[in-house]
């Protein structure tokens, strides 16, 4: 007879030996996988910018990138982080620096003294020998104040003279790669060159992130393999300007899924755009939902509903799903400063008996609804056991009771509470 091998699940663990301390929030080492999100309000606007930090941070998101692009930017971080402590919000900022960063961050000391983290970009802190000298200018600044930095790579701003001296390299070898493969070395390059000689300025190997940001799914999982091969820096991981809706979401998660289960990412942002008059705490839901769904962490209790088919003709099922989903989302943030563990509860809502029952007593609460022509009773499973059938108008109201009383007998209080 056969021996049956068990199954081998779950990501290969993550290997950065080094750890980043981003405001108080580690990246990297064995620290979870960190949620990132970053503003796109005028920084020059305070007011405005505060307050989606905070819908940002709210959400879940445990750093926020905010663009410092100008003097009038780099004017009011600070006010900006007033604001935030104002309304007890402490979540790290970081400010993104391009051409003008050197300049900004000498310029504003209580800008530089107040962000937790400078982006700078090797591809776009000056042209020619001003780079260096502007990218050094930037590293002594991270130095005194005894911030960390991420150096982002992005190919759409990859340093353009190491891009033309690998091309010429290649151009010498008997078989010369395709220009994609060069193209793809000179990210991985300019990253790691750029870290090294940050390092070489005096910048603490603990405080350096680094990333490689394409927009194609398969090229970025070629970058962060190599880079993670290369490199032993905490990596920020994304899928850059990934795109609007279900494009943006797909092309996210298809690329970080492949290199998270490999180990590799130790922070993620996720950039989607948003629809006119969206609402940016989407990229930090979707983050949660990729890390959660890949049992990385948890955020929120789950709801596992059937896709509904022929059996769920009426719009009952979808209602109540949909009811649910925003109970247990609006619920999260009290329950989770109440009680231990309550995230990774799982709730089942089903359309009908075919897989209803089943489905529910697999999840910690299920309710299985019934399909087009069954009886109008909807069975309630906890921790696997029926427990109760509910009827009539109020399946809804008495479902999320029976929700309430799980969590707060399952999950025991948080301590002082
Ligand atoms: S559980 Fe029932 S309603 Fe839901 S998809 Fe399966 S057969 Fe259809």
């Amino acid at each position: 007879m056969n021996e049956i091998k068990p199954l081998e699940t779950g990501p290969a663990k993550r290997r950065r030996s080094l750890t980043v301390s981003v405001g108080g929030v580690d990246v990297g080492g064995t620290a979870p996988i960190v949620v990132q999100s970053m503003t796109n309000t005028d920084t020059a606007d305070a007011q405005g910018t505060a307050d989606q930090v905070v819908r940002l941070a709210e959400a879940g998101s445990e750093i926020v990138r905010v663009t410092v692009n100008s003097e009038a930017a780099a004017q009011q971080v600070p006010r900006i982080r007033e604001l935030l402590e104002a309304k007890g919000v402490s979540v790290p900022l970081v400010g993104d620096f391009h051409y003008n960063g050197h300049l900004l961050l000498t310029k504003y000391p209580d800008c530089a003294q107040v962000l937790d983290k400078y982006r700078i970009n090797p591809g776009n802190v000056g042209f020619k020998e001003k780079r260096d000298r502007q990218f050094a200018t930037m590293i002594e600044q991270a130095i005194e104040y005894g911030k960390p930095v991420r150096i982002g790579v992005n190919w759409g701003s990859l340093d353009a003279d190491l891009m033309a001296k690998l091309m010429d390299e290649n151009a010498r070898r008997p078989k010369p790669l395709e220009s994609q493969a060069v193209l793809r070395d000179a990210l991985v390059t300019s990253a790691v060159q750029s870290a090294e000689h940050a390092v070489e300025l005096g910048l603490p190997r603990d405080k350096i992130i680094l990333s490689c940001k394409v927009s194609n799914v398969q090229d970025l999982i070629a970058v962060y393999t190599d880079l993670a091969a290369r490199c032993d820096w905490p990596l920020h991981l994304g899928l850059t300007e990934a795109g609007m809706g279900s494009k943006g979401i797909v092309a996210s998660t298809a690329a970080l899924a492949v290199l998270l289960q490999q180990g590799i990412g130790d922070t993620i942002r996720i950039s989607l755009t948003p629809e006119p008059g969206g609402d940016r705490t989407r990229e930090v839901i979707v983050a949660q939902e990729i890390l959660q769904s890949m049992g990385l962490r948890s955020f929120v209790p789950q709801i596992v509903a059937c896709p509904g088919c022929g059996r769920t003709t009426s719009t009952v099922f979808q209602e109540l799903a949909n009811e649910i989903q925003g109970y247990v989302r609006a619920k999260m943030p009290e329950w989770g400063r109440l009680y231990e563990g309550v995230e990774t509860m799982q709730v089942a809502v089903m359309g009908c008996i075919v897989n209803g029952p089943g489905e529910s007593k697999h999840a910690n609460i299920g309710i299985s609804l019934p399909g087009t022509g069954e009886q109008p009773a909807a069975p309630v499973f906890v921790d696997g056991q029926k427990t109760v059938t509910l009827r009539g108008a109020n399946i809804a109201a008495e479902f999320k009771q029976i929700v309430d009383d799980y969590v707060a007998t399952k999950y025991p209080a948080r301590a002082g509470k």
